[in-house]
Formats: structure tokens, sequence, C-alpha cells
């Protein structure tokens, strides 16, 4: 079959061998997948966050998600990305979620920009009809964006800044703005930064910005040196500074942490059904964060040099 891999750091499509399911697995005919631009080149196929049809199932009767894979079967699902071993104290304490041997679709074990994939059932979640491919494909990152609103104390008039506009940081302020919160948006971009009219968000560029001190909350999304430094700049005492994206090392100086008497919160995954759910209402608007669709050859063209608008790319399979 047909998949993206890395050769000497450049993505191509190249034939492999067809995914063969591990007990408990499911193998899964891609639709569409969100193409990871600037991923760092692995030696896995590329393609944590899809929309596929399960193909088949390697669960043998009996065992406990038999009628579940069974109810799988055809269906269009999502799935999270992170396999954990089931074996580790924290799987076994019921924190999967954190595993301390966990894989992950797309970086550790093969993604889904191929013409089919191996996944755990487990992992799987069947798409209602009411949402599109396209929209279902970004079902996690409405999740992502869902968990970090929920880490969001709202207070009389909470007033939140979102460092960034990814198309991440777009969907938490559009979410968060949904929570009767003053949201603004600090980037960069003027096309991705038009988009925050639509949906009732401020947007300024980080230069035009006071450092008073004053937010309730600040997301930080740009997985950038200067995010927290300018976070810690512009959080009231007592605020709370969400880490959307993994920030580069550094040495920066967390005094400020102690003096303003700061939380500091990690944030990653969601929950995925509530991201159905929204999606499946229209509460959330995900079309406008799509810049184009590509075949699977394109994708890998898009991996090698990501989208100037720095939207979401689709690869149809
Ligand atoms: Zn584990």
């Amino acid at each position: 079959m047909r998949a993206l891999r890395f050769a000497d750091s450049r993505c191509s499509v190249a034939n492999v061998p067809d995914p063969v399911p591990a007990a408990g697995e499911a193998v899964v005919r891609p639709l569409r997948v969100v193409v990871p631009q600037g991923q760092t080149p692995g030696n896995v196929t590329p393609g944590s966050d899809f929309v596929g049809v399960v193909q088949s199932t390697n669960v043998p009767a009996g065992s406990p998600l038999a009628e579940r894979a069974k109810g799988l079967k055809g269906r269009r699902v999502v799935g999270s990305p992170s396999v954990p071993c089931r074996t580790c104290d924290l799987c076994k304490g019921g924190l999967s979620h954190h595993c301390r041997a966990r894989q992950t679709i797309g970086l550790t074990r093969d993604g889904a920009l191929a013409e089919a994939f191996a996944i755990p059932v487990a992992n799987l979640t069947p798409v209602p009809d009411a949402i599109d491919d396209d929209r279902a494909a970004l079902a996690r990152l409405v999740a992502a964006a869902i968990h970090a609103s929920q880490l969001v104390r709202l207070e009389a008039k909470t007033y939140i800044t979102v460092l960034g506009d990814s198309p991440r940081a777009l969907l938490i302020a559009q979410v968060m703005a949904k929570l009767n919160a003053s949201v603004r948006v600090l980037g960069e971009h003027e096309q991705r930064l038009s988009l925050c009219e639509r949906w009732s968000v401020k947007h300024r560029p980080p230069a035009e910005v006071g450092r008073r001190q004053d937010q309730d909350v600040v997301v930080d999304c740009t997985g950038a040196p200067g995010g927290l430094a300018l976070a810690m700049d512009l959080i009231r005492p007592r605020g709370r500074i969400i880490l959307a994206s993994s920030p580069p090392p550094s040495n920066l100086d967390l005094a400020p942490l102690v003096d303003g008497e700061l939380e500091l919160l990690g944030c990653r995954g969601g929950p995925i059904d509530a991201a159905l759910d929204m999606l499946a209402s229209r509460q959330v608007h995900v079309e406008p964060l799509i810049a184009r669709k590509v075949k699977l050859d394109a994708a890998a063209g898009v991996l090698n040099s990501p989208d100037p608008a720095g939207l979401v790319v689709l690869a149809e399979v």
C-alpha cells in the first residue's frame, strides 16, 4: 500500500507492507487526515488526526472489546493517537492518558497518512452522520480547545488572552468566547486573525498590548521561547497560565510565578465525545480553519514546506 515516509528528512509516498493489527486493534482506511506541518522527520508514517472507516478488527470473540469491535466495523471513526501500554502503574491507576510507555500514532508508530493504518479499537469513537469528513478530521483539535476551556475558572467577568494565532489558538479562543468571557488573541498573521471577528474575539499584535498584569487567564499556544515570559507579563496576581503547546527548553526566570502566586497548568488531549457533540450541533466553526485539501502525494509536499497561511491542510486519502 501507499504511505508517506521520510527519507533523508524529506517526505514522499512510499510503497510499504499493509498494516498488521495486533490483538485488540483495528485497521482503519483514512478519509481525511490533518497534515502535521512542521513535524520533525521520523521513521514512521506521520498523521495523528484523522477520520476514517474501520476496515477490519483483530479482536477475539469473547474478549471484552468484541462487542465494541463488531459495532465499529464499516463505521466512520475518529480516534486518540495515544496508545497506552495498559500495564504500567499509571495505566493501572486510571491515568493511561499519561502512560509511562505510551506510543503515539503518527509519531512513534505508523500514522494515518497512508491507505490504511492500525490503531487500538479502544481508541476509536464513531462519528455522527451530522458531521462531514472535513469537520470530523478536526475533532481532536476541538477536544483540545474544550479541555483548555475547562481549565478556566469563570468569575464575574473573566479576561482571557490567548497567545498565538495557530488553528489550535483560534479554536481555543472561539470555544472560550462562548463562556461569556472577554477573549482576545495576540498574534501576527492578519489572515488568521481576521477569522476572530466572526467569533466575537478581539485580536491585536503582541507589540500593541500593554503589559499591565491584568488578565485572569493567559493561554500560551505559541510553543515559542517568549510565550511564557509574555504570559507572566500579562497575567494578574493569582491568575492562571495554561500552556497548550510545548515550550522549547529555556532559562526563563520563573520568579514572577512566586511573586504573583501564579498557577501554571499544562494542557494536552481533550474529551472527543464533547468535541463531536459541539461539531454535530454546529456550536463550533472549524471550516474557516481549513486552507485546502490535497491528495496523498501533495501532502508529502506540505510536510516538506508548510502552508504559508499556517492553516489546516487536509489530506484526502
Ligand atoms: Zn502504561
